[in-house]
């Protein structure tokens, strides 16, 4: 399943169409960031509008949140579910909050994707360049187990941000956690992934497949070919740039519900 990191209503509603159009189920999140700079109730209120004629199933996911005021606010708000990040925090105190994370959400409905380890690179200002927390995948799934939550985003070479260089994958990694749980596994930092890296991490057993950095970028080299284009033009019209933004995101989008296999199945 992927997920897509949305930045505004021109990027939410760009992948709600893109599903529509692969007929794919879809995963919308949103950062801390995102979330702060637009506001919980609004962003809700955005994503309720975008989803109301939609065909295909689609979900609302905070992405990395260590801040439990902001999970607080998001399961009020009737999202579906959250990415409580605990990777700044050392094994007993993450495994102990977690718990008191899962129990909240849990009570409204709502699923809890957990992270322990820290998956490298920062993203929209949460996350560490080094790795801080590493444990087994033994270690991760006994923590799992003891807090409750629903999915787990281990360590599985990926960063976020941008490659400099090949990074060394581990999808052996997501297959020994198969192994070892039934709980869905997360695969962060998949921009600059190749399709074969993607379906060996599928066929490893990896559910969910997070995309923010290349939104990201197709949705700012999109706006700028389109700022270029009204200064040879000196046509300033905002709804065309917001067009032709939604229209490659929405074209980007499609394509990783083809790479994932997703695409048909809502
Ligand atoms: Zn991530």
């Amino acid at each position: 399943m992927a997920a897509f990191n949305v930045v505004d209503d021109v990027s939410l509603r760009a992948i709600v169409a893109a599903a529509n159009r692969a007929s794919s189920p879809v995963i919308i999140q949103a950062s801390v960031k995102t979330a702060k700079s637009i506001g919980v109730g609004l962003l809700t209120a955005m994503f309720d509008a975008a989803v109301s004629d939609s065909r295909v199933p689609v979900a609302l996911h905070l992405d990395h949140c260590p801040d439990r005021r902001v999970i607080e606010d998001v399961v009020a708000a009737g999202w579906s579910s959250v990415l409580f990040d605990a990777s700044n925090r050392d094994l007993e105190t993450a495994i102990r909050e977690s718990r008191e994370v899962a129990e909240l959400a849990h009570a409204h409905g709502i699923g809890v994707e957990s992270e322990i380890e820290n998956i490298v690179g920062v993203e929209d200002g949460v996350g560490s360049d080094v790795i801080a927390h590493a444990y087994s995948a033994q270690q991760v799934v006994e923590a799992a187990q003891a807090s409750g939550i629903d999915l787990i985003a281990p360590q599985l070479g990926t960063a976020h941000g941008v490659y400099h260089g090949r990074p060394k994958l581990l999808p052996e990694r997501a297959r020994e956690f198969r192994a070892l749980s039934d709980k869905p596994i997360v695969l962060h930092g998949g921009t600059g992934l190749t399709t074969q890296e993607f379906q060996a991490f599928i066929e490893a057993g990896v559910s969910k497949i997070n995309i923010s950095t290349e939104l990201k970028m197709t949705y700012m080299k999109s706006a700028l070919a389109s700022l270029r284009r009204c200064e040879q033009t000196q046509e300033w019209d905002p709804p065309t740039l917001f067009n032709e933004i939604g229209g490659a995101v929405e074209t980007m989008a499609v394509g990783f519900f083809e790479i994932f296999g997703s695409a048909g199945r809502a």
